[in-house]
């Protein structure tokens, strides 16, 4: 939502030296770890890395690579690597920002809006084991004037809009031409959230551009910003929601709505909590075992003084609720690098938001992994089994249980290569 105000500051700062990546390759064994594997827990596992991929999940009986490399698993959990679903990336250094995500175990972001320049550096950057993967919508469909071109006139000159269904087929043609690995599309007048009201596309545009979207075997998520779009684009046939809304409340049967079109939701509470005046920002600043991996110029983000915000943020949690009980999947994301947020830290809180809203901390793991890896139809992560990406963090205790516990990072590993962690 309010991406601008971090943009510009990330442009002001300069980017700090990346990291090398610790090099190799070699086959790792995971002992009697106790393993979610997306979707439930089982105890006292012996996992396998070999070759960038997981090898073997099982008892203590299964084959080890010679020369595998062992890694103590008592009392503590691997997980999938945790999937963000909704982040923006800087135009300056983008890798600085994957590379923080990763530090923090997030190995797969979904970025929801990038310029075409963007997207290619973005794809130029996915092999490389030191920074997070990305999976990316390029620029979003929205209305002339429209949000977020109000964020930066300059640039929106060259920002390509519609005005009718009938430019959707070539609008999205173009898209997937730039890259696009899914559509975005922007149905919010901006109203609820800011005192302010934009143009926005109507819904018969919506529709056509989630029906071209489909037709170039590409899914449709939208931004929303109240309930009023939030149904006006589940009726288009939107495949999800890339944020829930503020506001003081919320129709009985939103959940059941939802549930009804098959779409999926991406809450983003902290990015709504942020709008109204509850930024998560000073809290991590209190902490430094957070701190330590946040890389300077993304720091005056947390740093922002809370503006007191007239905005209710009580129709989220009461919504999550809703889509819990309907069976609707809920997905972690977080809409870093807003005001009050930070990339990679900012999933951790965004799973105690969502345990805070409702969920059982096993869904909120199942939120940021296979959950999203099957709405975002990334078939080769989200999920410890054999012939899955080795997309992994080990952290100490249970977040099955404790849903803080994702915090306490032991290792993380993408494609099987370990991660070095910058303060390590
Ligand atoms: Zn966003």
């Amino acid at each position: 939502m309010a991406t601008r105000p971090a943009l510009a500051l990330i442009l002001f700062v300069l980017a700090t030296t990346l990291l090398p990546a610790q090099s190799g390759d070699s086959p790792y064994v995971i002992r009697d770890v106790r393993v979610f594997d997306g979707e439930t827990v089982a105890e006292r596992q012996t996992v396998v890395i070999s070759q960038g991929k997981i090898a073997a999940v099982g008892g203590i009986n299964i084959a080890v690579p010679a020369g595998a490399q062992e890694v103590v698993g008592e009392r503590r959990t691997l997980l999938p690597g945790l999937i963000d679903s909704h982040i923006h990336l800087p135009f300056v250094n983008p890798a600085d920002a994957l590379q923080q995500n990763l530090a923090f175990g997030v190995t797969t972001t979904v970025v929801m809006w990038a310029a075409p320049p963007l997207v290619s550096q973005v794809k130029a950057l996915a092999d490389r084991p030191d920074v997070a993967a990305a999976l990316i919508a390029g620029t979003g469909a929205t209305a002339p004037g429209g949000h977020p071109t109000q964020m930066d006139p300059q640039a929106a000159r060259f920002i390509p809009t519609l005005h009718s269904p009938g430019e959707a087929d070539a609008f999205v043609a173009a898209r997937v031409a730039e890259g696009s690995e899914f559509i975005k599309i922007i149905f919010d007048d901006t109203s609820e959230a800011y005192a302010r009201t934009l143009p926005t596309l109507d819904e018969a545009t919506v529709a056509e551009i989630v029906n071209s979207a489909h037709t170039h075997d590409r899914i449709a998520v939208a931004h929303i910003g109240s309930e009023r779009f939030a149904r006006g684009a589940i009726a288009a046939g939107v495949d999800g929601l890339a944020h829930l809304f503020v506001g003081p409340t919320v129709s009985a049967d939103f959940g059941r709505f939802a549930a009804s079109r098959g779409v999926f939701v991406i809450p983003t509470l902290s990015v709504l909590y942020s709008i109204c005046g509850r930024s998560d920002g000073p809290d991590f600043l209190k902490e430094p075992d957070t701190m330590k991996f946040v890389k300077p110029q993304f720091r005056p983000l947390l740093e922002m003084p809370a503006t007191p915000s007239k905005v209710s943020c009580d129709a989220a949690p009461q919504a999550i609720r809703q889509l819990v009980a309907a069976n609707v999947p809920v997905l972690a994301g977080t809409d870093a690098p807003a005001p009050g947020l930070t990339y990679g830290a900012s999933l951790h809180r965004e799973l105690e938001h969502l345990v805070s809203a409702g969920l059982t901390p096993t869904a909120a793991l199942v939120a940021a992994t296979s959950a999203t890896a099957q709405a975002f139809r990334m078939s080769d992560r989200g999920r410890i089994r054999p012939g899955m990406r080795a997309h992994l963090l080990i952290v100490d205790g249970d977040p099955a249980k404790q849903i803080r516990d994702t915090r306490n990072i032991v290792a993380i590993w993408k494609r099987g290569v370990r991660v070095q962690r910058s303060s390590d």
